[in-house]
């Protein structure tokens, strides 16, 4: 009775793993949950085989438990060395022993007609009950051999992971191997001597209630501490255990670092950890929690400190004792001040980025409604020729220096910043403005590094904030633009946004807006100015773009052609006037006139806007000119990006058949070496600025060095804005092969030029 009591307890007990199994899902439940599957069988047909004397029915019984066990070895094995972290599904081993195990159970049902593995006897047992015991026969060895090569394969797969594993999870497999073992051992007493009653029975529900303990429920406690442990000493935030008496009774590496506890002595912690908190004794016994940050003295400076104090209350609500935690933020910060800085200022000065001026700006104009400022803004002339001549090392040095300067001429109330590359701006009171203080720090700057051979012109456009309405950006956009009608000026420095700038600027815009209806409407004409050769015949004209407007009336090019170039427009009226020019030339051709050229301007922007090529190419192929009539004026300016690319179109623009001609050499900072790199045909030498300058005899040797070195590369040099008789000889002498200029002819429309050059 007291056997089948404990079968019956055994299967209900393993019921319940089973149900918890299939809750608490991981790696090996399902291999779990088949053992405990398994092992029911054995249990149940021993509790069938106890009760029931028929023959036939124990015999049954007895198939199924045989069975049954060997189904269980086959998940033992599946869930051991998945549980031990060994490939084993699928692998020749698991075939082999699959393989025995299907076998061996086809001999066990065989057994019902051949008889050859055990038959049954009637037994009485010791309490007087019938009992049908088995009696092995010849192949039930066979049945032993293949179990116990499974569960030694099982064991041997325990002890090695035994053997790898560190020590807080050999309990994990040790308890498993010695139950295994000792069911094995269990047995193997009575099978091996053929005992009839096998309790090993017990053995197998015992070690697969230990397999479901130990695979599912069971987490190393050892294993936790020990991790609790070495979290709590290495984390990077310092902790505090106080008991129920305010005692500490722990504190962490970091924690002794803070305190500077050198020995294990944690008394004088208290004291210190109050003071840093800044909380009294008694706030300390009450039962609140506190946060707070505090900077705490350290042997390797401040440390800024997120301290939080947690009050500990056991399951009845009793206080049981706190903890507090030291989060050092210095670091992260730092980090974020510095973030700030990065995100709020220009790298290369130090001084404000245009975002965080325009915030100080705004806000400056809202703290202070009463006071009168300036939006100054400052531009260097030619910056990027600086970076491009002297390296970006100078120019970043020139920019750095100009910062100081900016700063030095600074009182508390000025605010400035870098809001582009060599622009700068400044918001400064009415009354602390004086113009010639400005002046005179402008012209500090070209007393800098590089004077001596390039000469650095600061422009600095002024708006007198009136409209305190539109953002900041739009007030310095305003200041930057009062620059616009003095940048080629040297002589000026300081330009002011009023109403006549501001009515200017909104006619240009007109202009810009306009554009495509003039040339529609033939209100863009081409104007032509004679070019002379040292005999005085005239052998072709430049091409000069003027605007007859309905309402504005005459429009020279220095009035439009900027503005279009802003706009990126330019390239519409650059490529009507090559048309243009194409038309006349295609007409003196046909006249006759064939020998007479043109000369047409092409901006920089063109080469932006248009395959310059291309577009040359397909006009002088439709109107049919000789493409060598038609002669083309660049400025070095466009060789300023890009060299390699630019001359690289020139070069193709010349073998389609056109000539080059460099146009305003000796303005601006005409470069003699740039000469010799450019793929160029003729240099066009600029007289009006070389007669600007106060020292005529600086004029004439730059002017010889000029046409001897354009001489020397085998180029023609033409003269252009030649006004007196005096420059004719001079430029003659030299051997200046053509001139234009006013001497000759000034530029007239195209009837008057036919007329007057008799090209009708
Ligand atoms: P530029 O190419 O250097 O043209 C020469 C300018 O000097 C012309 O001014 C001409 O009228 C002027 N000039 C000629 N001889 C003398 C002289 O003896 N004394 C003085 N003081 N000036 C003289 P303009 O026609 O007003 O053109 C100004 C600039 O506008 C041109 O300078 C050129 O850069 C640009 N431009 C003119 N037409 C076009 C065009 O169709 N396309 C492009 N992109 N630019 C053009
Ligand atoms: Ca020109
Ligand atoms: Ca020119």
């Amino acid at each position: 009775m007291v056997y089948v009591t404990t079968l019956i307890i055994l299967l209900v007990l393993i019921a319940v793993c089973i149900l918890r199994t299939v809750r608490n899902q991981n790696d090996v439940s399902q291999h779990v949950i088949w053992v405990l599957v398994c092992v029911m069988f054995p249990l149940a047909a021993h509790i069938v085989i106890y009760n029931i004397d028929n023959p036939f029915v124990c015999k049954t019984a007895y198939t199924l438990y045989y069975i049954g066990v060997n189904a269980l070895l086959f998940f033992l094995l599946r869930f051991t060395m998945s549980y031990c972290d060994f490939k084993y599904e699928k692998t020749v081993v698991e075939n082999a022993l699959v393989l025995s195990l299907g076998a061996d159970s086809v001999s066990i049902i065989l057994n019902f007609k051949f008889r050859h593995m055990f038959d049954l006897a009637p037994r009485i047992l010791s309490d007087g009950n019938l009992y049908m015991g088995v009696v092995r026969l010849q192949y039930y060895k066979i049945h032993i051999a293949v179990s116990f090569l499974c569960v030694l394969i099982c064991l041997a797969a325990l002890l090695t992971k035994m053997l790898q594993t560190t020590r807080f999870y050999i309990d994990r497999y040790l308890v498993i191997f010695v139950s295994l073992l000792v069911t094995a051992v269990w047995e193997a007493y009575y099978v091996i001597p053929g005992r009839p009653v096998d309790y090993s029975l017990f053995g197998y529900a015992i070690c697969a209630l230990l397999i479901f303990f130990f695979s599912v429920e069971y987490t190393p406690k050892t294993l936790i501490n020990h991790v609790r442990k070495i979290v709590v000493s290495t984390i990077s935030d310092g902790l505090l255990f106080f008991d129920m008496h305010r005692d500490c009774v722990y504190a962490n590496e970091k924690c002794k670092v803070i305190f500077d506890i050198k020995n294990n002595d944690l008394k004088p912690i208290k004291d210190k950890m109050i003071k840093t908190i800044g909380i009294s004794e008694e706030e300390l016994r009450g039962h609140v929690s506190y946060k707070t940050r505090q900077t705490i003295k350290q042997d390797d400076g401040d440390h800024i400190y997120d301290i939080e104090l947690h009050k500990l209350f056991g399951g009845n609500g009793a206080f049981i004792g706190s903890f507090v935690k030291y989060s050092d933020r210095t670091e992260e910060i730092e980090r974020n001040r510095e973030d700030h800085y990065n995100a709020t200022h220009d790298r290369l000065t130090g001084i404000y980025n245009a975002e965080e001026f325009y915030r100080k700006v705004e806000k400056a104009l809202i703290e202070n409604p009463e006071e009168e400022y300036y939006a100054l803004g400052s531009d260097i002339k030619e910056f990027k020729l600086v970076n491009d001549r002297y390296g970006k090392d100078i120019g970043d040095k020139i920019l750095i220096r100009l910062a100081r300067v900016i700063e030095k001429s600074s009182n508390k109330h000025t605010f400035y910043g870098r809001i582009a590359n060599d622009k700068f701006a400044m918001l400064i009171r009415k009354q602390d403005f004086k113009e010639d203080l400005l002046l005179k720090n402008i012209e500090k700057i070209p007393k800098l590094e590089i004077d001596s051979i390039y000469p650095i012109i600061i422009h600095v456009g002024i708006y007198e904030i009136s409209d305190r309405n539109i953002p900041a950006s739009a007030m310095y956009d305003r200041a930057f633009m009062a620059i616009a009608p003095i940048k080629n000026d040297i002589t000026k420095r300081i330009s002011y946004y009023d109403d006549a700038l501001k009515a200017k600027l909104i006619r240009e815009q007109n202009l810009a807006i306009a554009i495509d209806d003039a040339i529609k409407d033939g209100q863009i004409v081409p104007f032509l100015q004679a070019q002379v050769e040292k005999d005085g015949k005239v052998s072709g004209a430049e091409v000069l773009v003027r605007w007859i407007h309905p309402e504005e009336g005459f429009l020279s090019p220095g009035l439009f052609i900027p503005v279009l170039e802003n706009t990126g427009a330019i390239h519409k009226v650059d490529r009507y006037m090559w048309e243009c020019a194409c038309k006349i030339l295609a007409k003196w051709k046909k006249l006759g006139f064939g020998d007479q050229y043109l000369s047409v301007n092409i901006s920089p922007k063109d080469f932006y806007l248009l395959d310059v090529p291309y577009e040359l190419k397909t006009l002088v192929d439709r109107y049919g000119v000789d493409p060598s009539k038609l002669r083309l004026e660049i400025t070095e300016s466009i060789v300023m990006e890009d060299v390699d690319e630019k001359i690289a179109t020139i070069e193709k623009l010349r073998s389609y058949g056109f000539i080059v001609e460099m146009d305003d050499f000796g303005s601006g900072y005409s470069s003699l070496n740039l000469l010799k790199d450019l793929p160029i045909d003729i240099l066009k030498l600029d007289m009006l600025f070389l007669k600007d300058t106060r020292n005529p005899e600086k004029t004439e040797v730059i002017t010889d060095l000029i046409i001897d070195l354009a001489k020397s590369l085998e180029m023609p040099v033409i003269a252009e804005g030649v006004e007196t008789e005096d420059q004719v000889r001079m430029l003659s002498n030299r051997g200046c092969d053509y001139f234009q200029g006013y001497y000759f002819a000034r530029p007239i429309a195209l009837d008057e030029y036919e007329d007057k050059n008799g090209l009708r």
